[in-house]
């Protein structure tokens, strides 16, 4: 794995890991959320329960001030319609909390009304059949939901007794059901409570219709025939939460991703002149590239701006360098090398193996195009003695001169090289055997006509063959050395 793609790998790890955390944070939230509103719910649905009860209970203590005074059990008993009425106008419309009573009714035993309040001349009304008067004069009491005036209502009905013992009729005190009354037991805004009958739908006031409500949720009272609802509608300040929630959430994963580009970005910025880098030492490998391009392009001004990639090239190009010198002196060794393996170290003069690469060459050229060449071995005539006589050194020296002379003395286009100890041999090109003598007589006269350091005096004696088309190089050298051993027999300083 490259280094980058280890860094992306690790950048998209923690963005990953970051992402997740993220998410899951946001789910407990959101559970934790769906507990707290469950939790809302139902404490809401009890407040309600228990309103509607203490809304019920004031209308029964209601109820029981008015059927105990003997001065309203009198009254009733005399249908005394004015005193009634004058009681029932005091507890009208009074409350402590938010359902207000809006009807007071007074009723003989048969179910006929006495007095009522409010609409005090309205009298003579049968009520018999209704479940407060029904229930009342049955059990003494009645609380609960009943229509009152064709309006579902809350009642609290009680029995009105003469000497604690006769009943003379029923009193029966009721809160209608209204939007208002509604709204005033659930206190809030974002709660609708609904009451519900065979007689339709009463609903509480509030800014949203139910159809918004996220959730609606039956209310478990046991005073009624209908069905009470608490419907919740969307919370403003909920909803701004979740809203801030969700664009949380969403900035996380945008910063995220940011950052994962800016990385790559960065990254893409930070290894550019390590790629360059790379790829010139690669293309460098692949011969696609020489050296000195490779350290032209590691001495780019883009590589150097980068610090650290810019030793990395600076270090490469004092490697290039060293390299080079180090290429520079192997190819004079090689060079030296080359000189040594092919030239004589006394004499400069091309060695033996110089020598046997030419004459095959030369011999070559004559069977393909023909022609002729000629050699000519040549020993110095008793050079033992001049070792033994003046020393090695002086013995070297003249060899030296000897060389010289035989090459200096030569045309251009023939080669003389040391054949070995003090024999030499001349490969005298596109020459045939009688023009070479002449020649070696020349170069015979030469030698013999030289004085040589220390006064010393010296023959030489030659022999000459002709190179013939297709014979072994061995064979041609055997014939020279015959006639060069001819030379000797016949008293040395001669050419054969
Ligand atoms: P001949 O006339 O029969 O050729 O007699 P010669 O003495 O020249 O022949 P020989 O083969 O007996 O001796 C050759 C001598 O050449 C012996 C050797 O010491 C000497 N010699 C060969 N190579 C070198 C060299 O490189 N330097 C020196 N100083 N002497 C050399
Ligand atoms: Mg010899
Ligand atoms: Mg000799």
């Amino acid at each position: 794995m490259t280094l980058k793609l280890r860094l992306i790998a690790a950048v998209f790890v923690t963005v990953f890991v970051i992402g997740a955390l993220n998410l899951l944070a946001l789910h407990r939230i959101a559970a934790l959320d769906r507990e707290t509103f469950a939790e809302h719910r139902a404490e809401a649905s009890r407040a309600v329960d228990a309103r509607i009860g203490e809304i019920l209970a004031e209308l029964d203590s209601a109820a029981i001030n008015l059927s105990r005074p003997r001065d309203i059990v009198n009254a009733l008993h005399g249908a005394d319609n004015e005193t009634l009425s004058d009681w029932s106008a005091a507890f009208v419309g009074s409350a402590d909390h938010e359902a207000a009573i809006d009807t007071i009714v007074f009723t003989d035993t048969g179910g006929m009304v006495i007095a009522r309040a409010p609409d005090e001349f309205r009298f003579g009304d049968d009520v018999s059949t209704t479940q407060p008067f029904f229930a009342a004069s049955r059990d003494g009491s009645f609380l609960g939901i009943a229509p009152v005036d064709g309006r579902p209502s809350l009642v609290a009905a009680r029995v009105l007794r003469k000497y604690d013992d006769v009943p003379v009729g029923v009193v029966y005190v009721a809160c209608a059901i209204t939007p208002d009354v509604l709204s005033k037991i659930t206190g809030s805004r974002n709660v609708v409570l609904t009451y519900a009958d065979a007689g339709g739908t009463i609903s509480g006031e509030a800014a949203l219709p139910i159809a918004h409500a996220v959730f609606s949720e039956a209310v478990a009272t046991a005073h009624t025939n209908g069905r009470f609802r608490l419907s919740f509608l969307p919370d403003p300040n909920h909803e701004r939460m979740l809203h801030l929630q969700t664009l949380l959430s969403m900035g996380a994963v945008i910063a995220s991703v940011m950052t994962l580009v800016a990385m790559l970005l960065v990254l893409r910025r930070e290894l550019a002149p390590y790629d360059a880098i790379i790829g010139g030492i690669r293309a460098y490998a692949d011969r696609a590239t020489t050296l000195p391009l490779l350290r032209k392009r590691l001495e780019r001004a883009e590589l150097r701006r980068d610090p650290q990639a810019g030793k990395v090239a600076a270090a490469l190009v004092r490697m290039i360098d060293s390299l080079e010198g180090s290429f520079r002196e192997i190819a004079a060794n090689t060079a030296r090398l080359e000189d040594l393996a092919r030239n004589d170290a006394l004499t400069s003069l091309p060695n033996r193996r110089a020598l046997d690469e030419a004459l095959e060459a030369e011999m070559r050229r004559i069977r393909r195009y023909g022609g002729a060449f000629t050699v000519i071995l040549t020993d110095i005539d008793h050079f033992k003695d001049v070792n033994d006589r003046f020393g090695h050194a002086v013995g070297d020296q003249v060899l030296r001169q000897v060389a010289d002379l035989l090459h200096t003395s030569s045309r251009a286009t023939d080669m003389v090289g040391r054949w070995g100890g003090e024999e030499f041999l001349l490969l005298c090109p596109d020459t045939d055997a009688a023009a070479v003598a002449c020649h070696a007589e020349k170069l015979r006269r030469a030698v013999a006509d030289t004085v040589f350091p220390d006064g010393i005096r010296l023959t030489a004696s030659f022999g000459i063959a002709e190179g013939r088309s297709g014979e072994p190089i061995a064979q041609l050298i055997e014939r020279a050395d015959r006639a060069l051993y001819a030379a000797k027999a016949a008293g040395r300083d001669t050419v054969r």
